[in-house]
């Protein structure tokens, strides 16, 4: 049974700014977040009936990949309408790898439900999520979810969330009964129980046992919401007991604020309180005009916008879905104005115009057409030309952009070979349309080891890219060890003698150059000295020696790696008046110079990264023994108040080839790290000695 939709053709009218919530569904993989989603659409009557994950036929996971892992990849945008709102859920993926498709969701959400199961509570990915949307000053709510399941614990979970996330919980709900006899809430703001044994809600007294807690809890919660408002507290303080709609508006500015985090309950298999979320959303949760103005680039100024129906059209698109039968879409949110099918707008990073030729509302996997999109909303439009994540469509002439996330090095690498000639020629067209789809890959040609080096987040992103790459565009590539670009320099210094002289009939070949070839230091690169004096070596061919020795630098030294950092002296030569020639000179540039690097002898010169890494204070000490096994030279830590550290470390890139996965493996999920190459340096020998010419590429 694949969920199905009501009426596609439902909502085909513009909903008003006010009456949107765009929601970002967060949390840990196997959380309950795509349950979630399904079991909101069928009681928003979104979807007659709800799917499962187990048989790959809920709304938000239809591609096979996600079907084949039965968990979400990528983010999947499901719009339903509750009480005259229309709400965005986008459901996002909770797996560390994808944890760049979250990001996304986040950047055009209002507001973020953090989903957590009682039974699991915080996990590694819902602390970095948690992160992600607090970067953002993102409201955020908490669903502790599973309170059917056996071992499910709310109190254990509302305490974990407040020693790993920090202040500002605040309990709106508590359970009535437990694990499988958990059957409804007790709303703490309207004191009322809210039961679900026949499968819909009714309201029913607070049972004896809970009561006095209840009453207990009622009354934290109604001082800590007043206390944050001074007139509200004035009163209070005076004796006037504010009501359950006054309160709720108060929350609502302070959830806006990020000054209070709701937590409610539930179970989403058995569809417990989940209608309660529902409500929470759209009476409490922001609105896009409640929402501060979004900064956007305008040439080099920084200007506000808001989200204002009659401003002019502005739209971030957020993702991108490539298929290879529909051709491109691209999902946007409508950050100002009012978006119709038939606009024609101007992509203000490539200046491209894109006509829009319809416009659609996505749901999971399908598109429903839709004649207009307010700001606040979120929309698709198909086969734009020049479009990809990240850019903004802007009216002509008005060239603004939303500034783009920073990208880091792909924390983890790949080399890919094309199976065949045939998947070799579309390689590098699927390669870019994969990139368009997801910006956090990266495509690299190596051009000193001619790899192509995919890189990503970890290894089940890669492979997710490379099942997509053949799925969708028919490409199959293999993978091989990634190889690194060693260099190699002159061990000291030596002067020798290169000569090149060819007799073959006819008139030869016929010139001497004599080098002295020294190291300089790291970085310097390359410095040809002419000190050729009394016509030696006629001027016109001194060229032709320093092509010869650039030449030779770059076939490699001996190892066959490219040298770098050397100074060559060309000192003296000798030359024929008929048989030299540019050809002789350039052979005996490159021989002399070879000749003096066999003389010194090389070093290997290694890639060494800058490496930033983050992880909880306790797990601080194994990080930093594991980054000196791996000839790491740490060069601070710092604490960074949150129950982090962070350590900063130079580290050879051939150790760090793994260290995404084992930094993961670790730290529990809970460390992360970004790396920028810093410079190269000398390799030890017993190691360089390890390396043989077949590394050079
Ligand atoms: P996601 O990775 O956060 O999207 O989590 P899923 O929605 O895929 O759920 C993971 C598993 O937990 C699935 O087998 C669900 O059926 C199950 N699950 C989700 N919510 C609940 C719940 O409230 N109670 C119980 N018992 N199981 C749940």
């Amino acid at each position: 049974m694949t969920s199905s939709p009501v009426d596609p053709s439902s909502g085909a009218a513009a909903t008003a700014t006010e009456r949107i919530r765009n929601v970002a569904l967060i949390g840990h993989n196997g959380a309950g977040k795509t349950t979630l989603a399904e079991c909101l659409l069928v009681k928003a009557g979104a979807l007659k009936r709800g799917g499962r994950v187990e048989d790959g036929t809920t709304a938000c996971d239809s591609e096979p990949e996600e079907v084949k892992r039965r968990q979400s990849l990528s983010l999947a945008v499901v719009p339903f309408e509750w009480k005259g709102h229309r709400v965005n859920l986008i459901d996002a993926p909770g797996y560390a790898d994808f944890t760049a498709e979250a990001e996304s969701a986040l950047d055009v959400a209002d507001l973020a439900v953090l989903v957590v199961s009682a039974v699991e509570g915080v996990e590694a990915q819902t602390e970095t999520l948690w992160r992600l949307a607090a970067e953002r000053d993102l409201p955020r709510v908490v669903f502790v979810n599973k309170l059917d399941r056996d071992h499910a614990s709310f109190d254990r979970t509302v305490q974990q969330l407040k020693d790993r996330l920090g202040a500002g919980f605040e309990v709106l709900e508590l359970p009535l009964g437990e694990e499988q006899t958990f059957h409804g809430v007790a709303d703490l703001l309207t004191e009322s129980a809210f039961v679900y044994d026949s499968g819909s809600r009714e309201t029913a007294a607070i049972p004896d046992e809970l009561v006095e807690r209840e009453h207990l809890e009622h009354d934290h919660l109604v001082e800590d919401i007043v206390s944050g408002d001074d007139q509200m507290l004035e009163r209070f303080l005076d004796g006037d007991i504010p009501t359950a709609t006054e309160l709720e508006r108060t929350l609502a500015q302070e959830v806006d604020l990020d000054l209070v985090f709701p937590v409610l309950c539930g179970s989403a298999t058995k569809g417990v309180a989940v209608d309660l979320l529902a409500d929470f959303l759209v009476d409490v949760g922001p609105a896009p005009t409640d929402r501060p103005g979004r900064t956007v680039e305008a040439g080099d100024n920084v200007v506000e916008v808001l989200p204002d129906a009659s401003g002019p059209p502005l739209a971030l698109v957020f993702k991108t879905i490539a298929d290879p039968f529909v051709g491109q879409l691209s999902l946007f949110r409508v950050l100002s104005g009012t978006i119709r099918g038939d606009d024609r707008l101007t992509n203000s990073r490539s200046g491209v115009e894109e006509r829009l030729h319809g416009l659609f509302r996505p749901f999971g996997k399908e598109q429903h057409p839709v004649d207009a999109l307010v700001a606040g909303d979120i929309g698709a439009v198909a086969k734009l030309s020049n479009t990809r994540t990240g850019d903004t469509l802007t009216p002509k002439g008005k060239p603004v952009r939303v500034p783009k996330r920073a990208e880091a090095a792909p924390a983890y690498q790949i080399a890919i070979v094309a199976r065949t000639q045939s998947d070799e020629d579309k390689l590098s067209t699927a390669l870019g349309r994969l990139l368009e789809e997801d910006p956090s890959l990266s495509v690299i040609h190596a051009e000193q080891t001619h790899q192509t080096l995919l890189g990503g987040a970890g290894d089940a992103h890669l492979q997710v890219a490379l099942e997509r790459l053949a799925r969708k565009f028919g490409v199959e590539v293999g993978t091989e060890p990634v190889k690194i670009p060693y260099l190699e320099t002159i061990a000291g210094a030596a002067t020798a003698e290169g000569r090149y002289k060819k007799q073959s009939g006819g008139h030869g070949q016929f010139g001497v150059a004599t080098v002295e070839v020294e190291a300089l230091p790291r970085g310097a690169g390359f410095e040809f000295v002419d000190q050729i004096v009394g016509g030696a070596i006629p001027r016109q061919f001194i060229p032709a020696v320093e092509k010869g020795i650039v030449e030779a630098m770059t076939t490699g030294g001996l190892k066959g790696f490219p040298v770098v950092d050397v100074r060559v002296r060309c000192v003296d030569g000798k030359h024929h008046a008929v048989d030299s020639s540019e050809m002789s000179f350039k052979m005996a540039g490159s021989l002399g110079f070879k000749e003096a690097l066999a003389k010194a002898g090389t070093l290997v010169l290694e890639p060494i990264s800058h490496v930033l890494v983050r992880v909880p204070t306790d797990l601080q000490g194994d990080v930093l023994g594991d980054v000196n096994a791996r000839r790491g030279r740490v060069q601070g830590t710092e604490s960074l108040g949150d129950g982090t550290s962070q350590i900063s470390a130079l580290v050879p890139d051939a150790e760090l080839q793994r260290y995404a996965l084992d930094l993961r493996s670790m730290s529990h999920g809970r460390g992360w790290f970004t790396r920028n190459h810093d410079h190269y340096d000398v390799m030890p020998a017993p190691l360089a000695s390890k390396l043989g010419e077949a590394s050079a590429g």
